[in-house]
């Protein structure tokens, strides 16, 4: 049975030494997030994950979710139990507004604590993840007389949240939904429809599910440009807020699927079911791009978060398993054979993964405390900013994170040769849970799109610059310091490249945007590095102030930097050279030819 510890330490190391959390007391909700407060947060988080939810993880992928004759849908055992204490922990609501009933604390605290959970089971983390999303959507966008009647039981995990896109014969172009919403004299509309794939859709562990539903009202243009939002409860809530009768939703089956099986993937069935929009009519992609971006960076932290507990297991069965003796002579004479951590190849895997885990935590926080200044701040100059911050990163947190979260578990597999390959050790369900979030929330070839696309170019590239400018900044502040050399040296190099692809996309994309499809899953590759690049020297410029004599830990981060700058970063230059190859051979053979 695999083991987790949540990495509260380096989260903490994170938030107070390189973020410097208490330069953001300014921002409503910072103030109650004292040093104290932090940390008795996340260690309770991590107490719940390590010994509530981590048990769990192995019974939800035996026993799935089931789906009764009646359409409602069983959960696995002990999901409930941990659910209620969820529920009683106010975990959904940590970040969500006092008004709701919620903390009020920083998102960023949720981003951890998400990652511990996710870690933990991942399976079992989507129910209150998807319903933070829904949250977030309500509170952008409905009116206040929704957000009355529904947030405070979801802020409080009395009743889960869900997102409802996809459709059989669509998911990355949505312009081609069908479910239909006609208005009604009392201003509610009847959606009528088949949704599939839709997490969460149905399960025992609330006593209402409020769906957020993508449909086309009568009338409305074709495409993109006439999908509105609505939010449809399974059970009809009254004036009161008591819940009244099932409304037209159901469970019509359940997926089987390779992983996350303690989370239920429904087809979701709307038979004039009551719903009310949320937003503008026709304005419904944009509403429910809230909760996309909010949910794209909350599946990059699954990618994270399934890489540190591979990585963790890994590096426990590393130091424990006997073969073979080191190439450079016997380690543990006192063994029949050497543990297989002193061989180079394994330490290979090991380092890769752990110097991944650490820059994109810091990746994840440093975005998620943008996120923060984007929605807390009072100044809309730094609203402004950090909101280009988010879209700019959010797709390469999301691409970069999940692809790398999956190679991760995949190594971690590695380590353990033929006992990764089967069940008892839980490393091949990492394996098969980890592969999803590089599919849904958007394909990471729409994430890379996306980056290419839209992001990099908007307002004129403000973003692109803002970034830019800050990476050279830094660079160019550290660059006389002989301790950072080693680390802002490659990074101005990769930092090179990235700019070298984003000018290349100007000179050659506007003409044949097929090179722009051709190279933007590689320019999203190379933006990441940069970007954990980053992450790593502000890391490395922290842990060199702690370091010393007796600061192992902060020792290490300046070796794992190290073998980031050498080992990985150096990757950029690949990513360079297939961008500006353009889309020829990509594209020259007939479509016959495949
Ligand atoms: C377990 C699970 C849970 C899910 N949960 C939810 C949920 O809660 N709610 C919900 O609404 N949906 C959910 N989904 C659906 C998921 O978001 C979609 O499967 C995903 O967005 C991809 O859509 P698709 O499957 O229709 O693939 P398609 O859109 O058919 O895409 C197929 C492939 O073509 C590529 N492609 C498509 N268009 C382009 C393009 N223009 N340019 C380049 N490449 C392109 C894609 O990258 C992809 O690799 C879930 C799916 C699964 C499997």
């Amino acid at each position: 049975m695999p083991t987790y510890r949540a990495p509260v330490d380096d989260a903490l190391f994170l938030l107070n030494d390189v973020f410097y959390l208490d330069r953001y007391g300014n921002l409503p909700g910072f103030a109650d997030a004292s040093p104290d407060v932090v940390e008795a947060v996340l260690r309770e988080a991590a107490k719940l994950a390590e010994e509530t939810l981590t048990p769990l993880n192995r019974v939800g992928d035996l026993e799935g979710c089931k789906h009764n004759v009646d359409g409602s849908v069983t959960t696995p055992n002990g999901f409930k139990d941990a659910f209620q204490q969820v529920r009683d922990g106010g975990w959904i609501g940590i970040s969500a507004p006092a008004e709701f009933g919620g903390q009020g604390l920083p998102a960023t605290l949720t981003e951890i604590v998400n990652e511990f959970f996710s870690s933990a089971n991942m399976a079992f983390s989507m129910y209150p993840g998807l319903t933070q999303g829904a949250i977030a959507a309500l509170l952008a966008h409905a009116s206040p007389e929704l957000k009355k009647k529904y947030l405070p039981k979801m802020v409080a995990g009395e009743w889960t949240g869900t997102m409802n896109l996809t459709e059989p014969h669509c998911g990355t172009d949505l312009g081609l939904l069908r479910t239909k919403a006609v208005k009604q004299a009392d201003g509610s509309y009847q959606i009528s429809g088949t949704k599939i794939f839709i997490s969460a859709g149905e399960h025992d562990l609330a006593d209402n599910i409020i769906h957020l539903v993508l449909a086309r009202i009568e009338g409305a243009p074709a495409g993109s440009k006439g999908i509105s939002l609505f939010v449809v409860p399974k059970v009809m809530v009254k004036d009161d807020g008591s819940l009244g009768n099932e409304n037209g939703v159901s469970c019509g089956s359940l997926e089987h699927k390779m992983g996350i099986h303690g989370n239920s993937t429904c087809v979701m069935n709307y038979d004039n079911a009551t719903g009310w929009l949320i937003g503008e009519e026709n304005r419904g992609l944009n509403a429910m791009f809230v909760m996309m971006n909010e949910a794209r960076l909350g599946v990059g932290v699954q990618g994270l978060a399934l890489s540190e507990v591979a990585y963790q297991n890994a590096a426990i069965y590393a130091k424990e398993r006997l073969q073979g003796r080191s190439i450079s002579g016997v380690k543990y004479k006192d063994k029949p054979a050497d543990p297989i951590i002193v061989h180079p190849d394994v330490r290979r895997n090991l380092m890769t993964m752990r110097a991944f885990n650490e820059a994109a935590r810091a990746l994840v926080m440093w975005t998620a405390l943008k996120s923060d200044v984007a929605h807390r701040s009072e100044d809309e100059k730094e609203r402004q900013s950090a909101d280009d911050h988010m879209g700019l990163l959010t797709p390469v947190i999301k691409g970069v994170l999940t692809d790398q979260g999956f190679a991760n578990a995949v190594l971690a597999q590695q380590i353990f040769g033929g006992h990764g390959y089967i069940a008892e050790h839980g490393m091949e369900q990492f394996v098969r849970d980890a592969r999803i979030a590089q599919i849904y929330e958007g394909a990471n070839g729409i994430q890379a799109l996306d980056l290419v696309g839209r992001k990099i170019g908007r307002d004129g590239g403000r973003a692109l610059m803002a970034f830019f400018n800050e990476v050279g900044a830094y660079i160019k502040d550290n660059s006389a310091d002989e301790a950072m050399k080693p680390f802002v040296t490659p990074l101005g190099v990769s930092l090179g490249h990235l700019q070298q692809a984003s000018m290349w996309f100007m000179q050659n994309a506007m003409a044949k945007p097929d090179n722009a499809g051709a190279g933007s899953y590689d320019y999203m590759h190379l933006f990441g590095l940069v970007a954990l690049g980053y992450m790593w020297c502000r890391i490395a410029e922290a842990a060199k102030a702690k370091s010393g004599n007796g600061a192992a830990a902060y020792n290490a981060k300046l070796v794992t930097a190290r073998f980031f700058m050498e080992r990985m970063l150096p990757e950029t230059a690949a990513h360079l050279a297939r961008i500006q190859s353009g889309a020829a051979s990509l594209m020259e053979l007939p479509d016959e030819a495949f």
